[in-house]
């Protein structure tokens, strides 16, 4: 197949569901800009993880209903046909990025086990002090605190690679690092924030010429293009596969079949012995099974392997077509936008767009698109060390997928457009009912938020709610907006400062740099306010949320941070 047809494939999607008319129909006719789609969903997310496709999610249901059997232990029927569908699969990934052998290919969880175990085995040893490893300052965390601890441990160095104008890698900056000392260079194929390929063919050849090991973390590239491990000569390429429309706790270690021979286990257990006794040296397994110790992920794998059939089907080149289009279309709409903030030159290589609004906090942009239905991140995205080299506390990131069209970004444009010019009248709040707001000191309890909320349908309109309790919040002094009231576990800055009077009564005053955590800051200091400590800790907050129905608020993801604010009341009123 050729030509990409975008809603064939996305049909394949069970979660996507069938929103595109109604979306399509926005982005054609935009009679009333302000309209937004009802249920619309629009992910964006993809950088993440990308959804799962009807093939991956019954291969999943068929193993467990019609043979779920460990692999290679036994010498029954269901066991030699699940071990036959793994090895399979661990042949379709081979053929899929041109491994040499299926000994060179191991089973992890993630590209995140993947680095742990070579930074544990192979890392380990052949590291001196002194010694230096080389990785580059947009590296996703999983491929920088492995090598911080390694470097402890060892006493080797870590020397870090600057960016071009581009967010590529620095290739002069990387001649003038590498020297007789560099025993690893570890750095990504494509950046999780800025999109861009690195010149990684250079990087692994200057690598080779002082003999040092190279590590390519190819986490955001086998989704979105062809990878050839032989062409490239790295020693070892890692990557999950729940970011190429497979299931997640599945990744993929690839590595040179003669690096891996000489590498000690990682984890020991059963699959990967030959032969254990008290009385002679334990016997590990040939490769692959010597790093594959215990049951794996039999049916992520077996699922995964219909995820590489899946992208096959369609075309590495079709998607990436349709996806150069995505790329384009995106980042020209977001140019034309007042405000918005790139950090580095030209149009990623990937659809993976990052961004800053001036004026605008990222939570605040990504919580109001949420209420639109369309899911984008903000934050550090994993990747705090290129945050700090932006001069960034953190950012947007729009990463489409195959199944995303055009009338979807539009649909997003839209929104953003809506939410930064303030077009939506409720989202931007008017001065009157500010005023207003400021008025009524009288302390808000639960009681009072649940009146305003019960009535209240759809997350769009909470949103908007949450957005304008933001203005009742008394914000703190800077004085006060210490270390020490410093809520750890939000993605926004977030202070909490603690009083409590001759009663024992508590009284807390709170703030945060973004408009919707300070509009949850009021609502879960209606609910803590002027009690004693053990009201405090009595009172049910997932109730209080879920009445509200702001359930998702209070989930331990760490992007609004809701919950560490929670627990941080509770842990200031324990001894009491
Ligand atoms: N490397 C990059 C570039 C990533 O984007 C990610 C995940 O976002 C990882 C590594 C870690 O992948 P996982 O969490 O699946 O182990």
């Amino acid at each position: 197949m050729n030509s990409f047809d975008v809603e064939k494939f996305r049909q394949q999607f069970p979660l996507l569901g069938n929103n595109s008319q109604s979306i399509k129909r926005h982005a054609h006719e935009q009679t009333n800009p302000t309209q937004e789609v009802s249920n619309a969903f629009v992910y964006l997310d993809n950088g993440a993880t990308t959804q799962k496709p009807n093939c991956v999610i019954d291969s999943h249901q068929t193993f467990y209903q019609e043979y779920n059997a460990n692999v290679h232990r036994a010498s029954h029927v269901l066991s030699a046909k699940a071990t036959a569908a793994f090895e399979q699969a661990r042949d379709n990934v081979k053929d899929y990025i041109n491994a040499k052998s299926i000994k060179e290919i191991i089973w992890t969880k993630g590209a995140t086990e993947g680095f742990n175990l070579i930074a544990n085995t192979l890392a380990h040893h052949i590291l001196s002090p002194g010694d230096e490893i080389i990785i580059s300052v947009s590296e996703h965390h999983a491929n920088i605190v492995p090598w911080q601890l390694l470097a402890k441990q060892s006493s080797a160095i870590i020397k870090v690679l600057g960016l071009d104008e581009d967010g590529r890698i620095d290739l002069n900056g990387f001649e003038k690092l590498i020297n007789n000392k560099t025993k690893i260079v570890c750095c990504a194929q494509v950046s999780n924030v800025l999109g861009k390929v690195n010149p990684i063919e250079a990087i692994i050849a200057q690598a080779k010429a002082v003999g040092a090991i190279t590590i390519i973390d190819g986490a955001q590239a086998v989704a979105h293009f062809p990878v050839d491990v032989q062409a490239l000569d790295c020693d070892f390429y890692l990557f999950s596969a729940h970011k190429m429309y497979g299931p997640t706790g599945v990744g993929v270690l690839y590595g040179k079949q003669a690096l891996l021979e000489s590498m000690p286990p990682y984890q020991a257990g059963g699959e990967m012995i030959k032969k254990v006794s008290f009385n002679q040296p334990t016997i590990f397994a040939d490769l692959p099974f010597k790093f594959e110790a215990g049951t794996p992920n039999i049916a992520g794998v077996i699922a995964f392997a219909q995820a590489i059939q899946f992208i096959k089907q369609f075309s590495h080149s079709a998607i990436m077509k349709h996806e150069g289009v995505l790329i384009q279309h995106c980042s020209r709409a977001l140019a034309q936008m007042p405000n918005i903030n790139f950090f580095v030159n030209n149009v990623p290589d990937i659809p993976v767009l990052a961004f800053t609004v001036e004026g605008h906090h990222n939570h605040d942009i990504a919580s109001a698109l949420d209420s639109f239905g369309i899911a984008i991140r903000s934050g550090h995205h994993c990747a705090m060390p290129l945050m700090e080299y932006l001069s960034l506390s953190g950012c947007l990131r729009v990463s489409m997928a195959a199944y995303n069209t055009i009338e979807e970004i539009d649909y997003f444009i839209a929104c953003l457009e809506k939410i930064i010019t303030g077009v939506d009248r409720n989202i931007v709040v008017n001065d009157v009912s500010a005023k207003k707001n400021l008025q009524q000191r009288r302390q808000l309890n639960s009681d009072d938020i649940i009146k305003q909320f019960i009535h209240i349908a759809g997350w769009h309109n909470r949103h908007r709610e949450i957005m304008l309790l933001s203005k009742k919040l008394r914000r703190l002094t800077n004085s006060d907006r210490s270390e020490q009231a410093l809520i750890h576990g939000c993605e926004s800055l977030a202070w909490l400062v603690a009083t409590q009077d001759e009663d024992k009564i508590f009284y807390f005053q709170a703030d945060s740099d973004a408009r919707i955590i300070r509009g949850l800051l009021v609502i879960v200091l209606a609910a803590f306010n002027g009690k004693t400590a053990g009201q405090i800790q009595n009172f049910d907050i997932e109730e209080y949320f879920a009445t509200l129905g702001l359930m998702q608020q209070l989930s331990p993801s760490r992007g609004n941070g809701v919950l560490a604010i929670v627990e941080k009341i509770k842990a200031l009123t324990l001894t009491e």
